[in-house]
């Protein structure tokens, strides 16, 4: 198929390019690169060019023939979305309008779409499932939902088959291509240890009173590379199952803050220095994927499930390529 992939140039977009590659689909990138990477577009042409744009995204669906687009366009940082909520819903839900029309006018009727566990909130079950309520704590995990229940509306108006893939916690990179975690700032844990670990620099731990074994926030890493085959998954789902569809993509299984910590110890041999720090705001407790319905529906089969193997692939990308 030959695929368009919005923010192609992003941590998990990238690793989505060259998931497709190795599929045999042919890969188009659009990105602003506002925080995407060109290097890490390898898999097809790059097109520079803003979601927010509409004459350009016009241009590339009229000068090009798509079978379906990828969507991971959007800003991303959920304190940053607490401060500037309309740009947040300009980029990410107008922005995700915006590439719609365009696929619409030009009859393309498949989407998959980055969505994320923040549309979920505060979770009141040890395990999410897909039907779990949707209270989502921040203009970042709004912005994800509206844009699932605008799916929803264009499957029943315009026929428009998608699915939203509910990415728990991305994590590792496929550095043997040289891709990886790259955010400035960086706000997520793994690549801040790392990070920490190669500089000798002290590592913010936010939170140790969480009603957690150890007091630290629990989460799902899921290895990126597994992230992206879930894609190309949901889209041969799609050619099967028209209709508007979401998935859990996590491991199913909760790593806590100081798990990770030690992880990243054990496969570098460094010892880190930890800073302890009040709560973020908005952190739950736990966030823990039911991965059940990707499973089964998709076929998905997470095969990177070794915190030890995650964390060393991200190490493996920042000790040699990082960009
Ligand atoms: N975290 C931390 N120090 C950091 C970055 C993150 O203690 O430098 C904690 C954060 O508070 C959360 C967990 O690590 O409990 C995972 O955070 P991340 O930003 O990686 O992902 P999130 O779950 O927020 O999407």
């Amino acid at each position: 198929m030959n695929i368009l992939v919005c923010g192609g140039a992003g941590y998990v977009g990238a690793h989505v390019a060259r998931e497709l590659h190795l599929r045999h689909h042919k890969v188009t990138v659009l990105d602003n690169l506002s925080t995407g990477h060109r290097e890490a577009v390898r898999w097809g042409q790059l097109i520079q060019a803003d979601i927010l744009d509409t004459n350009a995204l016009d241009s590339v669906f009229r000068e090009n023939t798509f079978d379906a687009v990828i969507h991971l366009c959007a800003r991303s940082i959920v304190s940053d979305s607490t401060t500037d909520p309309y740009g947040y819903y300009l980029n990410n839900v107008q922005g995700t309008l915006n590439v719609l029309r365009s696929m619409r006018a030009n009859g393309v009727g498949k989407f998959v779409f980055s969505s994320s566990a923040a549309v979920y909130g505060q979770p009141i079950s040890d395990v999410i499932h897909e039907d779990h309520p949707k209270n989502p704590l921040s203009p970042y995990g709004s912005s994800k939902w509206m844009v699932e229940q605008m799916l929803a509306d264009a499957w029943s108006a315009y026929g428009l088959s998608s699915a939203s893939l509910r990415y728990f916690n991305a994590a590792g990179a496929a550095h043997q291509d040289g891709i990886g975690e790259s955010h400035d700032p960086e706000t997520h844990l793994i690549p801040n240890v790392l990070r920490s670990l190669l500089a000798g620099t002290p590592l913010n731990v936010f939170g140790n009173g969480y009603p957690t074994p150890d007091g630290t926030c629990v989460r799902d890493y899921v290895h990126v590379e597994d992230l992206a085959s879930a894609h190309v998954l949901a889209l041969n789902y799609l050619d099967q199952n028209q209709g508007t569809h979401a998935f859990n993509l996590g491991s199913g299984t909760g790593f806590s803050v100081m798990d990770v910590i030690r992880t990243a110890e054990r496969v570098t041999g460094r010892q880190a220095r930890i800073s302890p720090r009040e709560p973020r705001a908005g952190d739950p407790a736990r966030l823990v994927a039911s991965n059940l319905l990707a499973r089964t529906r998709l076929g998905w089969n997470p095969s990177q499930q070794d915190l030890d193997e995650i964390v060393l692939s991200a190490w493996r990308w920042h000790q040699d390529t990082a960009y």
